[in-house]
Parts: structure tokens; C-alpha cells; sequence
């Protein structure tokens, strides 16, 4: 027997019978909801963890860590996320944890899963490396329309929002807490760690990642590594990495560096032995990196950053060829 409806037809009627008891106006879904989950480091400190996945319609770009302290004087946060709604769900939760108004916003560098919830803030509030104000400048555009690309519907109403206060080399006070800024390179042109004097927490931002594969669009894999030594030197009680897990360790910071060492090399021995960019993509990864989530992706897109980067250094340009 022939059913009364076609699947289509009943979905169309249900999607219909639906909006007659949905708030929303119609085409309009419920908004995504952000739910942040804070752990607690020590008295005064949380961290809310980023998803360990690219960017996806699932988790809305919500793939980095991001730091609340309290002090005397407010919340203070470190990165804002990927979002407008994002950023209105971290500065609802730093003022339930703290039970103050926001003092100070830093933004780590200048990638957007880090500082795109910046307009839920007050911007003379929000400080950044100059370097870094420079690059939302010159990227901010290019990151929202990937962004939209990328996750979709939880992008709606969110605008590039630069931060008005610049960090310097001096130690920032805060009531009563004191912010050492490092201000580095490496993972981008400039990337700041902040250490926290209180409670020797080190806030790494990307320079450190933890078993999960560090992002290249923007790397100088030298410096970078370069920037890791030195932060392995700093006597921390625990390292936050910009994506992975806390630890009272420096595992973070030599697995970065272990993994920046080892795609430099096979991505180099490949330009090295003539392979194209083809078959340096698909060149198999050692076995520690089995544990490191999205290992294979990031080599694949490290191998279209770096390979260019190799092509331009080494071979000479045919104008200059006597
Ligand atoms: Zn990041």
C-alpha cells in the first residue's frame, strides 16, 4: 500500500507545524548556545578548555583555552574566543566566578579563535601586543569570512573589535595581582605569554600546544622554537597551553617543540629530495605523534604553509640567474 505522505512531504509538515509553537520568527533557528565549563586551577584562577577539533558548525570555534582570574580591582581574562556570543558567555561567567565587573581583557596574538569575542568587551579594556593589533588589522577580514565559513550560524553578529590598550615589556598590576608579560614569537609575529607572580601559573597562549597538533598559517618554526627554550627556562608551577590540557609540567612545551622539529625536517627532506607538494602531504608521520589529536590535518596544512616558505628560500629567483 502507497503511504499518504512522502517522507519529504511529512518533514515539510512537521517543519511547518513546528514554527506554530516555536518562538523564533520563522526561517529563524534558535540561537547556539555556548555552555563554558570553567575548571579551577587554584583560588582565583580558571580555565575554560577549548574542544581538541578544528573548527567546526558543532563546536562554533570554540577550540581555544581561555583564562579568568579574579583581583582586587576585577576579572581578568586571557583571550576572548571565536565569537560575539562567545564572548558574552565568558564575560557572564568571569563575573558569576569573581563577582566583579571586568578589569582587564589580554589577548594572547592575533588568530580568531582567540580574540573574535573582543566586541562583547569594552575595548579600552582589551590589551594586545602592538604586533598583534597590526595583524587583526591586516587579517581581521580574511578571518571573519573564514570564520563564517567555517562555524556557521554561531558567527551571527560578530565584527572584528581591536583592543585600544598596548602591552609593553613592564609588569602589569592589577590590584593585587601582578601580570609579567613575555612577549615572544614564533607561533605568529608576535605572540604574548603572560606569568602570573601570585600563583606561578604560566598562560602560554599558542607558543605552547598539548596533544594536540600546533597550527603553522603564520609560524617562523626558528624563532618559534627559539621562544619555547626560553619559556622551558621560566620556573612555572603550571603551564596553560593556548589549546590542550593544564599540567604542572613542560611536557607542552617540548612536545611543541618536538613537533615544530620533526614537520620541519620532513617537510624540508621532501623539498630536499624533489618531491612535489603532493607527495610531501602524504608522507607518513612517526609513531609519537599517534596520541596528538588532529595530527595528520595539521601536517597536511603545515606542508601548503611551509612548502612555499621552502621554495622561495632555495630557489633562486630566474631574474637573478646569471
Ligand atoms: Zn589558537
Amino acid at each position: 500500500m502507497k503511504p499518504l505522505l512522502t517522507r519529504r512531504q511529512s518533514l515539510l509538515l512537521g517543519g511547518s507545524a513546528l514554527s506554530l509553537f516555536c518562538c523564533c520568527p520563522p526561517g529563524r533557528a534558535e540561537p547556539h548556545r555556548y555552555e563554558l565549563t570553567p575548571k579551577k586551577l587554584t583560588d582565583g584562577v580558571w580555565v575554560t578548555r577549548g574542544s581538541d577539533e578544528a573548527i567546526n558548525e558543532r563546536n562554533g570555534g570554540a577550540i581555544a583555552n581561555v583564562a579568568i582570574l579574579d583581583s582586587s580591582e576585577g576579572a581578568i581574562l586571557i583571550d576572548t574566543g571565536p565569537s560575539r556570543r562567545f564572548g558574552e558567555a565568558l564575560m557572564t561567567l568571569a563575573k558569576e566566578l569573581t563577582g566583579k565587573p571586568i578589569a582587564r581583557v589580554y589577548l594572547t596574538h592575533f588568530h580568531p579563535d582567540h580574540m573574535f569575542g573582543n566586541q562583547a568587551f569594552d575595548p579600552a579594556k582589551l590589551a594586545a601586543t602592538k604586533g598583534t593589533i597590526d595583524g587583526m588589522k591586516e587579517y581581521g577580514n580574511a578571518f571573519s569570512d573564514s570564520m563564517y565559513r567555517a562555524a556557521g550560524d554561531w558567527m551571527r553578529g560578530t565584527e572584528l573589535v581591536l583592543p585600544q590598550a598596548v602591552v609593553e615589556g613592564a609588569p602589569e598590576d592589577i590590584g593585587n595581582r601582578r601580570l609579567r608579560p613575555l612577549l615572544m614569537r614564533g607561533h605568529t609575529p608576535s605572540d604574548l605569554a603572560l606569568f602570573d607572580e601570585k600563583t606561578g601559573i604560566l598562560f602560554a597562549g599558542d607558543l605552547v600546544f598539548l596533544d594536540r597538533a600546533p597550527t603553522t598559517p603564520h609560524a617562523d618554526i626558528e624563532r618559534w622554537r627559539m621562544s619555547l627554550a626560553n619559556l622551558s627556562a621560566i620556573p612555572s608551577a603550571m603551564i596553560v597551553p593556548g589549546h590542550g590540557p593544564v599540567e604542572s609540567s613542560v611536557r607542552g612545551v617540548e612536545q611543541t617543540s618536538r613537533w615544530l622539529e620533526t614537520i620541519s625536517h620532513m617537510i624540508g627532506d621532501a623539498f630536499e629530495r624533489g618531491l612535489d607538494i603532493s607527495e610531501a602531504i602524504t608522507l607518513p608521520l612517526p609513531d609519537w605523534t599517534k596520541s596528538i589529536a588532529l595530527a595528520r590535518y595539521e601536517y597536511e596544512r603545515s606542508v601548503m604553509h611551509l612548502y612555499p616558505q621552502f621554495e622561495a628560500a632555495r630557489w633562486p629567483r630566474i631574474d637573478e640567474r646569471g
